[in-house]
């Protein structure tokens, strides 16, 4: 019996068979069993199966499902079971914990069993442990979550490409560009840069920069936008992907181009500034050349800006300013130019003008228009301006020239009486350009203090003791040497220079005499003069109680000497900075006296010590019945209020005598001494 052998030897084919398939069962890392209809009763399980439920491999056999893993967990997965039973193979995923407390997770397959004949007879189930691999999935769903939280919340658009094809993006990205994620996926991402910026793009992509570079990229409805973007490689397993950041520079630029705005007009106005409107110029009078036609500049100055900004305040003065500027705008073609240089001055730039009279019709209707009322803070103001003009190419080939020519012209109008226009003439310049001149020497002298102060002693003509001295200043010209005051006093005030002068003068005349009295000379006062400006805008009692502090004087060796016309302007502050310099010990003379008004009540309401007749009266006399009469006049007048009278520019001994008969108290002038300087001063005083 050959078949004897072999099934000595060998088991016989079935069971062979069910022990090779159970080692395989038993060794695969997952549980196996197969149940079968209709009961579904357990006719294989793997060892592992029947451990997990609680049997061995051959208790299990003949159980039904619900026999074999009990109760609870039929429930859990009778549907399951219920749908594998209509012939539906079934996988879910379900979280096990074990006795020890560790949550697995497993997955469970039920694969229905069906004969060829398409009858089911059982159902197999496989059953295995995926836990490490769920957790690795999960990791990488919550990075990709966390991935998309960062880019939904930022507000950077951010866009990912593959090899230049776009294949995600966030929320920003949509709201930046306008295209729904739909409608950027798979397009390339070239395609949304402008044209221009093409090439830069595809630069830092090919070469994988990672620094940040601008771009401009098309806006779905059309329009550009200006972006910064950074692109970051991030190799992936198959392919590089790359991230890039875009960030909107729309407000970075319109913040720059306010910038250069604002470093091209005036604050105040809105209107081109002095730079921007020789720029302006140059162009313009390029275009003009080119095709051989005219231009015309207008130098527009108002006429006491000053004491409207002084007396209504700088608010109402910036809102004159403004009404100006809308008046200007107003009278000429958008193709003219209106500039502010400054102060109260505008410029209007007049292109495409034919003849002179075309700027002068301009010029009128600007006069014109401005002559209107003026409302400011309800308060009905007039102004007049003054306006020069320049023509190209007459008056000059260049903007800073034709500028400079209708300054000229402007300050001719003013002379001309202000409120009127002018053309430059050659000549005109010339003033112009000295004033300017002169204002920067004097604002240098200031800084310099390059001033000497000369002294012309009064002497009684009682007995010819010296009774005082008056300070007077001189300025001490790089070119000129020294220049008296008349010539630039005046020009100081006009050029609010006065009050650094007027201050230098108070503290060094003061120092001068107090230094004299330390060596025992000079036991007498020291006049300063003071001009009306000065008088109104400085806190003059302050500055004099510091300046006497300061030296050391005693107040009653000052003594100011005010012009006729502070007096008679303005009564109540005049009168209290008056009582205050009394009150401190300082002396106050009227100069010039004679000059001014004719209305003599104002001597009598005011604290004066002294009167100062002027020189054009001493001047003449004797000789002059007139004169003589006016001296006499004021004389009697002055001691009758009891004032002490001093002779201004008694230069001969016939001046002196006459005064000396009439009780003149006091004379100054030539015949005396001329005005020294300090050490000429001291050694005339030892003599
Ligand atoms: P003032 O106060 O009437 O000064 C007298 C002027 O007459 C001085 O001219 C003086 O040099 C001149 N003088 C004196 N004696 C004679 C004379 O016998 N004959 C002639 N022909 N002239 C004589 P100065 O120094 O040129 O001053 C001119 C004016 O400048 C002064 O007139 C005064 O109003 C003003 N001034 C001088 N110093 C100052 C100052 O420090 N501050 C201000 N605000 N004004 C000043
Ligand atoms: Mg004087
Ligand atoms: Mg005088």
């Amino acid at each position: 019996m050959p078949n004897t052998t072999t099934d000595a030897q060998t088991p016989p084919p079935g069971e062979h068979s069910d022990s090779l398939l159970r080692l395989i069962a038993d060794s695969v890392p997952a549980l196996m069993a197969y149940f079968d209809l209709p009961d579904l009763r357990c006719r294989f399980a793997n060892q592992g199966y029947a451990a997990y439920n609680g049997h061995s491999a051959a208790s299990i056999l003949g159980l039904t499902v619900r026999e074999a893993i009990g109760e609870k967990a039929w429930q859990a997965i009778e549907p399951h079971v219920e749908r594998c039973m209509q012939g539906e193979r079934v996988k879910y995923m379900r979280e096990q914990t074990l006795p020890n407390g560790e949550t697995r997770v497993i997955e469970v397959n039920l694969i229905p069993h069906f004969l060829e004949t398409a009858r089911l007879v059982g159902a197999f189930v496989l059953i295995t442990d995926i836990t490490e691999r769920w957790r690795a999935e999960n990791a990488v769903r919550q990075s990709e979550e966390r991935m998309r939280k960062f880019a939904e919340a930022t507000d950077e658009a951010i866009v990912f490409h593959r090899n230049g094809i776009i294949i995600d993006g966030n929320e920003a990205l949509q709201r930046l560009t306008g295209f729904t994620l739909p409608e950027v996926l798979n397009q390339s991402i070239f395609s949304f840069i402008t044209p221009e910026w093409r090439s830069v793009a595809l630069e830092y992509t090919r070469s994988g920069r990672e620094d940040p570079y601008e771009v401009t990229i098309t806006h779905k409805d059309g329009h550009t936008i200006p972006v910064e973007a950074v692109g970051k490689t991030m190799p992936l397993q198959h392919a590089d992907y790359r991230i890039v950041v875009l960030h909107d520079l729309t407000a970075r630029m319109k913040a720059k181009e306010r910038e250069a705005f604002i470093a091209l007009h005036d604050p105040l106005t809105n209107l081109p500034n002095r730079h921007h409107l020789l720029e302006r110029l140059d162009t313009l009078l390029a275009q003009a050349n080119r095709r051989q036609g005219h231009a015309a500049v207008l130098f527009i100055d108002l006429d006491h800006f000053k004491t409207i900004n002084d007396s209504l305040g700088h608010h109402a003065g910036d809102q004159l300013l403004c009404d100006v500027a809308a008046r200007i705008t107003q009278c000429v073609r958008d193709t003219d130019v209106v500039a502010r240089l400054g102060g109260d001055q505008f410029v209007v730039v007049l292109t495409n003008i034919h003849t002179p009279d075309d700027a002068a019709l301009v010029a009128d209707k600007l006069l014109e228009s401005m002559r209107g009322v003026f409302t400011l803070d309800h308060q009905p103001v007039t102004i007049s301006p003054s306006i020069g003009i320049s023509l190209f190419p007459d008056d000059g080939p260049t903007g800073d020239v034709l500028l400079r020519c209708a300054d000229a012209a402007m300050y001719h109008a003013k002379e001309n009486g202000r409120g009127n226009r002018q053309f430059f003439l050659p000549g005109m310049d010339g003033r112009a350009m000295e004033v300017l001149q002169q204002e920067r020497l004097l604002r240098e002298a200031i800084a310099q203090q390059a001033f000497v102060l000369h002294y012309q002693p009064q002497v009684s003509l009682q007995d010819g003791s010296l009774q005082g001295f008056e300070a007077l200043v001189r300025w001490k010209h790089p070119e000129r040497g020294l220049v008296g005051p008349d010539e630039f006093i005046g020009f100081a005030e006009s050029r609010g220079l006065i009050a650094p002068i007027g201050r230098w003068v108070m503290h060094e005349a003061c120092r001068q005499l107090r230094d004299w009295q330390d060596e025992g000379l000079a036991p007498v006062p020291i006049a300063v003069n003071l001009s009306a400006l000065e008088f109104r805008q400085r806190d003059l009692v302050g500055e004099i109680a510091a300046v006497l502090q300061a030296t050391g004087l005693p107040a009653r060796f000052l003594e100011i000497e005010l012009t006729e016309s502070v007096l008679m302007h303005q009564t109540g502050p005049v009168l209290d900075t008056l009582n205050a310099l009394k009150a401190l010990g300082v002396g106050v003379s009227v100069d010039d006296f004679g000059t001014g008004y004719s209305s003599l009540s104002y001597l009598k309401r005011y604290p004066i010590d002294k009167l100062k007749i002027d020189r054009s009266f001493v001047m003449d006399a004797p000789g002059d019945a007139d004169d003589v009469a006016i001296v006499t006049a004021i004389i009697q007048m002055g001691h009758s209020l009891q004032l002490k009278t001093v002779a201004e520019g008694v230069e001969t001994p016939a001046q002196m005598e006459l005064l000396r008969q009439l009780g003149c108290d006091l004379v100054q002038g030539y015949l005396v001494s001329v005005p020294m300087e300090a050490e000429e001063t001291r050694r005339w005083m030892s003599r």
